[in-house]
């Protein structure tokens, strides 16, 4: 999207994500589920499905650095729509590696929000990565799958899944693709997990693969074998949007605490005097401070079209411990009434545990960190980057 456009069209999304979609924060509370009848067709509207859809195929084609804002604000907002949209978002990214035929059966729906998408790789028996199980043998025109998913955000609503899953387990990592799995394919099914501790709204089922049938057009680019590879690229970016998400949460709460501690009073002062209290706002505001300059740095290089597997790691490590952090000071700077719900803190502090663990716990990204330094990855002179 052109600069001119992004300027006029971003603030439409604030005042969507504080004006209208705030609505919902507390039936969605209360019920655990978006109303997806109402919601859709006001983040259609503003083309948000189709955030990192090319132009060319009716998105938005939004830089890296123009879609975190949108995900910075909405989890200002509430975390559990930022899930919601996020899961969509990046799985969309993934289209990239599709055929031309496949681009333009999928990415137009997707873009208007016709088309729903969910990413499909944690499995309940098995690790992530190459200890998955989950198969697909070919016979002919179609792929039968079988096997277990779980966790799998949006699958109540997604038209097409995208599958990670062996097509050859000969080869190991080599062997694994990703297909797009209808949500009407014969022998799925899914069932829901539910009673997330924050974030809530959208569905993270278990797929029940058996012989569960996907037509071969359906390989994502056609080629077997790239789906870890192609995988692993898309959730850099990934990686890069929780830690936005990160960001959103604490600054929200900072926000939050700075006006708390100016409107309490104790003994007949503003709690905002107190040193302990305001040593608590210091260290959430350079945490904040430390994970807007990681981000800025890791946003350009994704932007100049860089692979960046450790700095993605380092942001969504950083931004998962420090907003961990900072709803952790925001609670103690609110004290008693933090804990309740009439302040959302204490929906925030629920809401950004999540961070920790989506798209990879804290010893995958500490593994990817450790191994890319150790095969040779070194940052550029500090000067250069200037
Ligand atoms: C709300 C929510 C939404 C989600 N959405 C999706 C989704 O849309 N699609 C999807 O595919 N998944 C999704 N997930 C799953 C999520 O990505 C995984 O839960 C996460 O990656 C951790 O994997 P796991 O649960 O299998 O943990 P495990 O792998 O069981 O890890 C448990 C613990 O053991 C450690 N551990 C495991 N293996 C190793 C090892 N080899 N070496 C060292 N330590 C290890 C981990 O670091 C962790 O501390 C979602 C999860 C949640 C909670």
């Amino acid at each position: 999207m052109d600069d001119a456009t992004y300027r006029e069209w971003f603030p439409k999304v604030k005042d969507l994500i504080w004006n209208d979609l705030s609505q919902y924060v507390d039936q969605i509370e209360r019920e655990g589920h978006i109303p997806h009848d109402e919601v859709i067709p006001k983040l259609a509207a503003l083309g948000l499905y189709g955030c990192l859809v090319p132009e060319s195929y009716g998105g938005l084609g939004l830089s890296v650095g123009q879609y975190v804002p949108v995900l910075i604000e909405l989890s200002k907002m509430y975390a559990g729509l930022r899930g919601y949209l996020h899961a969509h978002v990046s799985a969309s990214k993934l289209l990239e590696f599709a055929t031309d035929e496949q681009k333009a059966r999928i990415y137009p729906g997707v873009a208007k929000g016709e088309i729903q998408l969910a990413f499909a790789l944690t499995e309940p028996d098995n690790g992530t990565g190459v200890d998955i199980t989950t198969t697909a043998r070919r016979e002919g025109d179609v792929y039968f799958v079988s096997g277990r998913k779980h966790l799998i955000s949006n699958c109540d609503i997604a038209d097409y899944l995208m599958l990670v899953c062996y097509t050859d387990r000969s080869r190991g990592a080599d062997g694994i693709s990703v297909l797009m799995l209808p949500k009407e394919a014969p022998g799925f099914t899914w069932d829901p997990v539910g009673g997330l501790m924050g974030c809530k709204g959208a569905e993270h089922g278990r797929l029940n693969l058996d012989d569960a049938q996907v037509p071969a057009e359906n390989l994502l680019g056609g080629v077997e074998g790239k789906g870890l590879a192609h995988a692993l690229e898309a959730l850099e970016e990934s990686r890069v949007f929780i830690a936005s998400t990160s960001l959103g949460t604490a600054e929200r709460v900072l926000e939050l605490s700075l006006d708390y501690a100016t409107e309490r009073v104790t003994f007949g002062k503003s709690i905002s005097t107190r040193e302990t209290v305001r040593s608590y706002l210091a260290e959430m505001a350079t945490d904040i401070f430390a994970l807007r300059s990681m981000l800025a740095d890791a946003i350009a290089k994704l932007d100049r079209g860089e692979r960046i597997p450790a700095e993605a790691a380092m942001c969504k490590q950083f931004g998962a411990e420090a907003v961990n952090r900072v709803t952790d000071r925001a609670l103690l700077v609110h004290g008693g009434i933090g804990y309740t719900t009439q302040r959302d803190i204490e929906r925030h502090y629920r809401d950004c545990r999540i961070n920790m663990i989506e798209e990879g716990t804290p010893s995958i990204q500490k593994t990817v960190i450790a191994r890319t330094f150790l095969d040779g990855y070194r940052f550029q002179d500090f000067g250069s980057q200037l």
